[in-house]
């Protein structure tokens, strides 16, 4: 999710010692937070889940393939749809994937924030920030006009400070937030215990502009509802197991089905790849998310969050949290109604060798420490249950967003790393990855952005390693007052980092 830096060690919770060792010991023991807990993803465990399109059968023939039904592949379609003849394949059901698990916060950024983008591209810069209002006001316009209900709502985010160097952190944003013309105010530790009310925050930023929460189950379902009514062909569990190039054209080859097509854009983010080189530059992180049971009125009236912003920490392991949509106005809960807090983020595991399978999903120790994490953020909220729990991979880049490459002869364009920050960002990464497909010569395509690559990983055992290591000095650096080690700035020296 959002903005900061890449998950941690895992070994210490937010307040560390033995407070933390008997809470961790309890949250799934009968009567703990975790003990109901349901391993289901709560966006997407919803009545308004659309039915099953059936699996491509046989041979069909296509101008523009694209594979992979996340907000990437949606986004592609409708950009694409109706003037040309677009067939989408999707391994399991469209949203799926990060799109249907993420936080749902909805952040303009195309470069996984201001300070990355402009360390990496300083010429740029202005051109991307600008880039990020067209494409973030472009997709809030498409919801409107496409009738998408993904509960978008805009009340801004509040960054917050649990630990004394990170109020200065929030200053110096602050400062620099208002230079470039967003809307931004720091509050105090009694304001923003005013805004939300936790005995932790020493101070926080409220970004009133540039972001909205959404429900991203519900924005994956309308995308893919307006792509159908363009005529787009989709076809759910279709994993496309080969693709191949045949005379001026790509074959993609499924179980049951072959799918001739001109041109191919590949969505396929944290996934095995169907084009090798994409895993030197993108490493699936598996991120954890919570979500409690509605709260009460007393709960509610304990935490405030009368203005229902979406909060993240500042350190670099950080938490995300939100209430989930009730149907209320710029993000308030609805009268009488009663929402929940998602809560995820802080630990981001990665696996040797790009693991990924179902059961990485289910890691208990990290789901404690999530727990934990939460009681001590709201010890008032003491009692409350978690009712779903579900992982997400991260397709996480050494530069903190979206890459772009081509394949087979130019016949195939993909668009993959966007790191946590992909929500919106997405939108712009389907455009730009059609515009080099069809090799047209764009302001998107003369990005350098665009046009350059990130550092790769380097091959295991030192892949493996080398982020181990990496996740060990980030969780040094938040304890050590949120000074970089050695290990952190020789990365930062070469341009490269993990992030989630
Ligand atoms: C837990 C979590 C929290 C996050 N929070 C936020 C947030 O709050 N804000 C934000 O901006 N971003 C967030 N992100 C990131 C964001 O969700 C992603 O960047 C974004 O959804 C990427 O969309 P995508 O379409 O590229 O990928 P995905 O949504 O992962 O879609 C890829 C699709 O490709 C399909 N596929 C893969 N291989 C094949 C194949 N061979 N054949 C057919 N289909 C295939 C998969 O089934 C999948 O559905 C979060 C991510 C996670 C995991």
């Amino acid at each position: 999710m959002p903005r900061r830096c890449w998950g941690g060690c895992g070994d210490e919770g937010r307040h560390g010692g033995a407070r933390l060792a008997a809470r961790l010991s309890r949250a799934f023991a009968p009567g703990g937070s975790l003990a109901d807990s349901e391993q289901r993803v709560y966006w997407l465990d919803s009545p308004a889940a659309p039915e099953p399109l059936p699996p491509l059968e046989g041979e069909a023939r296509c101008e523009l393939a694209i594979v992979g039904g996340g907000f990437t592949g949606l986004w592609g379609a409708l950009l694409a749809a109706p003037d040309q003849d677009v067939v989408l394949l999707e391994g399991d059901r469209c949203g799926w994937g990060a799109s249907g698990r993420n936080g749902g916060f909805a952040e303009a950024s195309l470069t996984h924030g201001f300070e990355n983008g402009l360390s990496r591209w300083p010429d740029e810069i202005d051109v991307l920030q600008r880039l990020s209002t067209e494409n973030f006001a472009a997709m809030r316009e498409t919801l409107a006009t496409r009738g998408i209900d993904a509960a978008w709502e805009e009340p801004g985010v509040i960054d917050v400070a649990t630990r004394p160097h990170e109020v200065e952190w929030l200053a110096e944003a602050a400062a620099a937030a208002r230079e470039h013309g967003e809307q931004a105010t720091l509050l105090h530790r009694d304001a923003v215990r005013a805004e939300v009310d936790s005995p932790t925050y020493l101070g926080g930023l409220w970004h009133h502009t540039g972001g909205a929460l959404v429900d991203p189950g519900r924005l994956a379902w309308g995308l893919r509802e307006a792509a159908l009514s363009d005529g787009v062909r989709i076809h759910e569990h279709t994993n496309v197991t080969r693709m191949r190039r045949d005379g001026d054209g790509v074959v993609l080859e499924t179980a049951s089905g072959r799918l001739r097509a001109r041109r191919v854009l590949l969505a396929t983010n944290a996934y095995r790849p169907l084009v090798r080189s994409i895993r030197r530059y993108v490493v699936p992180v598996y991120d954890y998310v919570l979500v409690t049971e509605p709260l009460t009125d007393e709960q509610w009236r304990a935490v405030g969050w009368e203005r229902g912003q979406g909060i993240a920490d500042s350190g670099n392991r950080f938490h995300y949290y939100r209430l989930t949509p009730t149907g209320g106005e710029g993000g308030r809960p609805a009268p009488g109604a009663s929402p929940r807090i998602l809560w995820g983020g802080y630990e981001a595991l990665y696996h040797f060798r790009n693991g990924m399978r179902p059961e990485l999903e289910d890691h208990g120790p990290t789901f404690e420490l999530l727990a934990s994490n939460f009681a001590a953020t709201f010890p008032q909220l003491e009692g409350i249950r978690f009712t779903h729990r579900w992982a997400g991979a991260i397709d996480t880049s050494s530069r903190f967003c979206v890459t772009f490459g081509k394949a087979l002869g130019g016949r195939v364009a993909y668009a993959v790393g966007y790191t946590g920050l992909g929500v919106v960002a997405s939108r712009f990464g389907a455009r730009a990855a059609l515009d080099l497909l069809h090799g047209r010569d764009t302001e998107l395509t003369r990005l350098e952005l665009v046009r350059s690559r990130p550092i790769p990983f380097p091959p295991e055992p030192l892949r493996y390693a080398v982020i181990q290591a990496t996740r060990r000095a980030l969780a040094r650096a938040d304890e050590r007052g949120g000074r970089r080690g050695l290990w952190l700035r020789g990365l930062d020296r070469i341009g490269a980092g993990f992030d989630s």
